[in-house]
């Protein structure tokens, strides 16, 4: 069973919290143990897991990942948005939580975000649930 969910990010950067929706379309599914794939089908944006509590630490990972993908750099892609690429490539395009009782194994911290570098957009997040 694969779902597509739509994220709507605001901003060239963006971290969106998709932790609830993710976490409602595992409890459809009435998936007991197993896995929870997620993959972004983009070449700008990405998925992480990471901090949820502190919405520092989100603004904290945009700043870093400006700081090591600058703007000004002999970037030879003629689209011009070659950070954006590079960023999606660093933080990955796909994240796998594995499920227990129904639950993923997220620790109390730890929330999944969609990844935009190149947006504001519409996007696409696949959900594979498997058990
Ligand atoms: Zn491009």
């Amino acid at each position: 069973m694969i779902k597509e969910l739509t994220v709507r990010t605001s901003g060239k950067e963006d971290f969106v919290d998709v932790t609830e929706k993710v976490k409602r379309i595992l409890e459809n599914s009435n998936t007991d143990e197993g896995t929870v794939t997620l993959f972004v089908p983009h070449t700008t944006a990405a998925v992480t897991i990471n901090e949820n509590a502190d919405p520092d630490v989100k603004s904290d990972m945009i700043r870093t990942l400006n700081r090591m993908v600058p703007e000004d750099w002999h970037y030879d892609h003629m689209e011009g948005n070659s950070p954006a690429h590079v960023k999606a490539s660093l933080v990955g395009m796909s994240e796998i939580v594995p499920i227990q009782r129904g639950k993923m194994l997220l620790g109390t911290w730890q929330g999944i975000y969609f990844c935009e570098f190149d947006g504001p957009r519409t996007r696409k997040l696949y959900i594979k649930i498997s058990d």
